[in-house]
């Protein structure tokens, strides 16, 4: 699996990582042996938020023994996300996920505490040593504009938002914001969350062309489409160690120019939304 720089946190960081909403929904079992499979197979980004009910039970057990292994991210709700309440927040996350420290701890999206309470809180969390970096989560540009004059250059390490083969609306404005202030950006539901192109769809056949081409799958594909650049991550979510292993062969796959424009072509990004999307 590819690590690459995560943003100007110095971190090295698997390109593909392991997205955990919902998986405490299904058979635990078979969730922590999926982790465990992907953790293996280096996908040891782990991203998780207190707003996923027992998802960081479910790790805790997932990783016992292997917290060095992973870089893990949780997050903050906005309505928690005061200078008071992000300490506690935090704290209750890692009772949760036993442990002692986050590498990354995220805002969720944008409340209405002031950003300043919760960059504040962040920083004091940096200096007592129990989260090594902070992001944010559904920011765009100007949000992004915003938290840089409370926070200064240097300090935002990722912004996580919804980024799929049908829903490229990062691309206008987050992505290039990003790239210029050196903020590692994180793709969540890379499969549309259930809604993956179907193979007989105009999109869904150009996926099959460029995966016969490298004898991968077309999640496979997406998934390489999304990480192409190098501040892009992204994490699938998997609930079953199959899933988790055809995921991470994908941290390999690397598109071609061509391949990458087909792909273009095929899912056009369209105009700018007024709002950026999320879930
Ligand atoms: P997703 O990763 O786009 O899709 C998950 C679905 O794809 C599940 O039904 C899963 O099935 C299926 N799947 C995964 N690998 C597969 C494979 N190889 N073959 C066939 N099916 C496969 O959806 P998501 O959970 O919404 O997004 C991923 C992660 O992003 C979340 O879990 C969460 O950590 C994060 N997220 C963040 C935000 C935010 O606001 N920051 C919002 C949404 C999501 P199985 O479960 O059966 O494997």
């Amino acid at each position: 699996m590819k690590q690459k720089k995560f943003g100007t946190t110095g971190h090295s960081v698997s390109v593909i990582g392991q997205g955990t909403w919902y998986i405490d929904h299904g058979d635990r079992n078979q969730a922590i042996a999926a982790l465990r499979r992907g953790v293996d197979l280096g996908m040891t980004h782990i991203d998780t938020a207190e707003m996923y009910g027992d998802a960081e039970l479910v790790i805790a057990e997932a990783i016992a023994g292997r917290r060095d292994e992973t870089y893990l991210v949780s997050k903050v709700l906005p309505s928690h996300a005061s200078r008071r309440g992000t300490i506690e927040a935090c704290e209750c996350s890692l009772k949760r996920l036993k442990t002692d420290r986050l590498d990354c701890y995220l805002l969720h999206w944008r409340g209405n505490f002031p950003l300043t309470e919760t960059v504040d809180a962040f920083e004091q969390l940096v200096r007592s040593g129990k989260i090594r970096s902070w992001g944010v989560s559904n920011f765009d540009a100007d949000d992004l504009d915003e938290l840089l004059d409370v926070a200064g250059e240097g300090k935002i390490a990722c912004n996580q938002v919804l980024y799929h083969l049908q829903e490229r609306a990062i691309e206008h404005a987050v992505i290039p914001w990003c790239l210029k202030h050196g903020v590692a950006v994180v793709a969540y539901s890379p499969f549309g969350h259930n809604d993956f192109p179907r193979p007989n769809s105009k999109g869904g056949e150009v996926l099959q062309i460029v995966a016969k081409r490298h004898g991968a799958s077309a999640r496979q594909v997406a998934l390489a489409f999304l990480a192409r650049e190098p501040h892009l991550f992204t994490i699938p979510k998997a609930s079953t160690a199959e899933h988790a292993a055809e995921n991470a062969a994908a941290g390999d796959l690397v598109l071609g120019a061509d391949e990458i424009a087909a792909l273009d072509k095929a899912f056009p990004r369209g105009s700018k939304p007024r709002s950026l999307p999320m879930l």
